[in-house]
């Protein structure tokens, strides 16, 4: 009997039948922009061999005016329906059925020649929107019904419309964006006109032995956001007009609400899929923070939904149903909702990968195949670059002896998985300890490797990472200066009043930690529902809380400084730098920039604003978050002995150093060792 037999169990749409309840969620990642369609098939096969029941595509501009930016893939040439033939062709040989989003951005599409239902600016887009006239809505209208048709020309399983994340059919749904006085407009009938012809005239264009998705915005998080009976309506009608599946959509791009990331409670949402089960007659899925088959199985078996929607889990691991499926499922590779590699590659205009998985959007230039020749391969080091390198060079035949000072795998990460918010990577350093447990791995843990123990293997990766940076603040060292490590590893005690030096990363984490007490938010629901200010849409349109967050009381008395000037957190990740600060001005954390650092004190830590005169910020403990120089020396070493050896992550260069690039780099080289 399978462990999951929820999740696995088929899932019957009358015309065709998905071979499990597992959806791979639409996301963007940048290959189709760049017209490298092979690479985009190759990416989708490789998830179609991996078992998930149906794949949904990126969005896909129905025409130019809904493309989220100028350029953005779409389906409305003849070569568009050329291209996306490829990918269709390569998922059906592996197997697999794929849906393509058909995505219109309206006022999110970044460019002048934005349309909308009516000419109101989204607070996040530069761009203010033409609002269309009948004979514009028509075309668009028609153009997404052409788009469907071309997805079947091009040999697609079905479609999914995007009706929701605050997109154009759902800027029409709510009267904040849709103030229209005619029959787009006014009423929930009106504003809900648009979503329900576009899916009838869809259905439509495609027969009914097609699967069309649509995604509906279950809780819209914006002021003026839709009530659920409002929901409850469009999802009949949706029903009505021909959709065979109904997905969730949690949240506007522009809600300040965080939906998907890591700090967000895992299946935090599930609850709202959850509400709607029962009282429509369409399969529902579920989404946001699921990446886990436990959890997915947990969900579907409690009720919660008819399938599980999960996206970026598919990145960091494209066999996550087969391992499910065959009880392996401690080696699927964790996705951490960081968000490092997918999201922020996109707004940088980047192609997406995975912070866990390199080979992600990767699949043909990046492959760990059988060495040519069996070589003896020392690691010294244990944090992401080094269990990486070890595990990649393991894969490929090499004979791999791991060297870890320490007494525990992970590096790093065993300190970012203390910080409230950041539980996710415990999973990760127990999937690396894991994998390393079965491999053919010695492990030397406990066991500082020194030049001795590294002569005579073939290759030598120096994976040994960094050092904290000493500011050289006068006045310090002192009792009262610690480094994130002292706190962070060895558990040092911190006073009530704290200043921390440095508000990178690591800074940032360090506020969190300090200003924390009690249960982490993101263990407990109900507790961060308070913080963020979520509300039951039946009670409060849109699922905002009216009387707005409620975060818990801080432990600390908090300043975030940094000599460079402005607000700090600009250094953060595009999509969850504003995440990090809003949750730690919630906690009453002060944040300074533009200060030089005149000396320590007993009082605290003496600065300069500017030209400006000398003051003291209290603090009964000043934590030095400064950055890290490389820790390097057993290279060096080792070059003067006369042996090579290669040098990844942190030990080779510190300066904006992350676990995506230490692992990153580590798979790159221990792929063509
Ligand atoms: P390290 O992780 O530093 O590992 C080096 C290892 O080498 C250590 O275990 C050390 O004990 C061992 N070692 C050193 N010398 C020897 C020797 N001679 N013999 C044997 N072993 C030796 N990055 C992100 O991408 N996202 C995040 O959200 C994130 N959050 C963070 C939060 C905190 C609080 C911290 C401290 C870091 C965070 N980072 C994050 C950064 C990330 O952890 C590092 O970039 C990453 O760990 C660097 O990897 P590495 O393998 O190069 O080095
Ligand atoms: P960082 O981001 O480089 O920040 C270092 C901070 O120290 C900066 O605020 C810098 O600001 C200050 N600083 C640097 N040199 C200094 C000096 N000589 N004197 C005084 N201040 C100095 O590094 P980090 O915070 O240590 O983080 C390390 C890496 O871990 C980062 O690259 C980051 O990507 C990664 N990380 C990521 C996350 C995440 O959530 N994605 C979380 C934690 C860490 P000023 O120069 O302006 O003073
Ligand atoms: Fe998940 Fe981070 Fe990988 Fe994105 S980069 S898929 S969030 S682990």
């Amino acid at each position: 009997m399978s462990l999951y037999p929820h999740l696995l169990a088929p899932l019957d749409l009358g015309f065709t039948t998905l071979g499990n309840r597992v959806m791979m969620g639409s996301m963007h990642t940048g290959l189709e922009e760049r017209g490298d369609w092979p690479r985009v098939a190759e990416y989708f096969a490789e998830r179609a061999r991996g078992g998930v029941g149906l794949m949904v595509t990126g969005g896909m501009a129905p025409n130019p005016e809904g493309g989220v930016f100028p350029g953005a893939a779409g389906l409305y040439t003849d070569e568009d329906l050329a291209n996306h033939r490829l990918v269709t062709e390569r998922v059906h040989a592996e197997g697999g059925k794929i849906a393509m989003q058909i995505l219109h951005a309206g006022r999110y599409a970044y460019g002048p020649d934005c349309v909308a239902p009516s000419a109101i600016k989204s607070p996040i887009s530069p761009f203010k929107p033409r609002a269309l006239d009948e004979e514009g809505i028509e075309k668009q209208i028609a153009d997404m019904a052409m788009a469907a048709e071309r997805a079947r020309a091009a040999g697609y399983d079905g479609v999914e419309v995007m009706g929701s994340e605050g997109y154009f059919i759902n800027q029409f749904l709510c009267a904040a964006t849709n103030q229209r006085a005619d029959r787009w407009g006014g009423d929930y009938e009106n504003r809900m006109r648009l979503a329900v012809e576009v899916m009838r005239r869809v259905r439509a264009a495609v027969g009914r032995d097609f699967i069309v998705i649509y995604r509906i915005s279950l809780i819209d998080l914006v002021p003026g956001g839709q009530s659920f009976d409002e929901v409850l309506r469009l999802a009949h009608a949706m029903e009505d007009a021909g959709a065979t599946i109904l997905n969730t959509g949690i949240g506007w791009h522009e809600a300040r609400v965080p939906t998907i990331a890591t700090s967000v409670p895992r299946a935090g949402w599930a609850w709202v899929t959850r509400k709607l089960m029962g009282r429509i007659g369409l399969p529902l899925v579920t989404s946001n923070r699921i990446n886990t088959p436990e959890v997915a199985e947990d969900l579907l078996a409690g009720g919660a939904a008819d399938m599980v929607s999960m996206a970026r889990p598919f990145l960091a691991d494209p066999d996550f149903v087969a391992k499910a499926a065959s009880g392996r499922a401690a080696e699927i590779a964790p996705c951490i909702a960081c968000n490092q590699a997918c999201l922020d590659h996109t707004f940088e205009g980047r192609v997406s990968s995975c912070l866990v998985n390199p080979r992600a959007c990767h699949e043909l230039e990046l492959r760990y195949t059988p060495a040519a020749q069996a070589k003896t391969v020392a690691v010294v080091g244990a944090g992401p670059a080094g269990l990486m390198a070890a595990l990649v060079a393991d894969t490929r035949g090499h004979a791999v002896t791991l060297f870890e000072a320490e007494a525990e795998l992970g590096g790093q990460l065993n300190m970012a998985r203390k910080i409230p918010g950041k539980e996710e990577f415990h999973g990760l350093v127990e999937w690396f300890a894991r994998l390393v447990q079965s491999a053919r791995i010695t492990q030397r843990l406990g066991h500082r490797a020194r030049l001795e123990d590294l002569l005579g293997f073939d290759e030598v990766i120096i994976a040994t990472g960094v050092t904290p940076r000493d500011p050289a603040i006068p006045g310090s060292p002192a009792p009262h200066v610690l480094r994130y490590t002292d706190v962070l590893r060895g558990g040092a005690e911190v006073g009530a009043r704290v200043v921390i030096v440095g508000a990178g990363g690591i800074g940032f984490d360090v506020a969190e930690y300090l200003a924390h007490a009690g249960p982490s938010a993101t263990e407990d629901l109900a507790l961060w529902q308070r913080e963020w200010g979520v509300a039951d849409p039946a009670a409060h349109p849109g699922g905002l809380a009216p009387e707005g967050p409620r975060p818990a009381p801080p432990a600390r008395q908090i300043t975030l400084v940094q000599r460079k000037p402005g607000k700090p957190g600009k250094t953060l990740g595009k999509t969850t730098g504003w995440i990090h600060r809003a949750s730690l001005s919630g906690k009453g954390v002060t944040m300074i920039g533009g200060l030089s650092y005149q000396r320590i004190t007993e009082e605290g830590l003496v600065v300069r604003r500017g030209e400006g005169p000398e003051e003291v910020l209290p603090a009964d403990t000043i934590v030095l978050c400064t950055g890290q120089e490389p820790l390097r020396d057993l290279a060096e070493s080792l070059r003067d002995a006369g042996q090579s050896a290669h040098v990844i992550g942190g030990a080779d260069v510190a300066t904006e150093l992350d676990a995506k690039r230490a692992i990153d780099q580590a798979a790159r080289l221990a792929a063509r060792l």
